[in-house]
């Protein structure tokens, strides 16, 4: 990140994006876009398929040995250029359901924050391709300005949910998740329909101890059921006591995922 200007959201930079523009859709092609929780969450409901068959169609999900969290990229066609999946003549055919890093182009995001409430050292850069033209505009935007036009919003609220266990201090003494524990992580954050599945169709509610408003709320809406997801995930991969246990429950009924 050393070749990148550190920015701020106050700071300033000239940009457009034009269907006009000789590059139109060409940053649509050969290029990683790894897809936020909520991205994933947006992108399905978009194409009314459930998550799990979202990600089984749209994405690859890369394991290293030495990765702590699972990833979730999006899969680019198999053609000579690798487009998205999405790009069609006249644009993004998901547009106003189009994943963060794609909404937040040119600006990128990086952060070496080591705690979730820590305001740390996250900072932006901008990124320029030699082919896009956009950076040849002369209409200025101070990156807030530009998030703000782009809807970023919703997935900055979403992101503090996801900020809590990828930056819990558990990681700081330098655990690591087991594949049963990453399993659960991937489950809560990236399929919600078989996390969905898992509370109201197995025994979870009779194990544990779920107030009847939070039943309710997380049964058809994904944002409340992935807060309760957070919970259950502090429970069981911190050992907090976000969850009350109804009776005694082993090792095996936790792993029950
Ligand atoms: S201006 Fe840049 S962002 Fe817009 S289509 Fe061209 S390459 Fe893509
Ligand atoms: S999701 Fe849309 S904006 Fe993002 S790369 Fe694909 S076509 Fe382009």
């Amino acid at each position: 990140m050393e070749n990148f200007e550190q920015l701020k959201r106050d700071d300033r930079f000239c940009f457009s994006c034009k269907k006009e523009y000789s590059c139109f859709n060409q940053c649509c092609t050969d290029t990683n876009i790894f897809l936020t929780p909520y991205d994933v969450l947006r992108i399905r409901r978009h194409l009314n398929i459930s998550s799990e068959d979202f990600l089984e169609k749209y994405t690859i999900q890369p394991f290293t040995k030495d990765q702590k969290l699972p990833v979730v990229l999006l899969k680019l066609l198999d053609d000579e250029k690798k487009h998205c999946p999405f790009v069609k003549k006249e644009g993004c055919s998901i547009y106003e359901d189009r994943p963060w890093s794609c909404r937040m182009y040119p600006i990128g995001l990086a952060s070496q924050k080591t705690r979730a409430e820590d305001p740390g050292n996250e900072f932006f850069f901008l990124q320029k391709e030699d082919f896009c033209e956009g950076h040849t505009s002369k209409q200025e935007w101070s990156i807030g300005e530009w998030m703000h036009n782009q809807g970023i919003e919703p997935y900055e609220n979403f992101s503090s949910l996801f900020r809590e266990i990828v930056l819990h201090p558990y990681f700081d003494k330098g655990q690591d998740l087991t594949p049963q524990k990453m399993e659960m992580f991937h489950m809560v954050f990236y399929n919600l329909d078989k996390f969905r599945n898992f509370v109201f169709d197995s025994t979870f509610l009779k194990r544990f101890e779920v107030a009847k408003k939070t039943i309710e709320n997380t049964k058809s809406n994904d944002i409340k059921l992935m807060e309760f997801g957070v919970d259950w995930l502090k429970f069981c991969l911190f050992g907090e006591s976000t969850i009350k246990i109804r009776g005694e429950v082993s090792e095996e009924d936790l792993a029950e995922v």
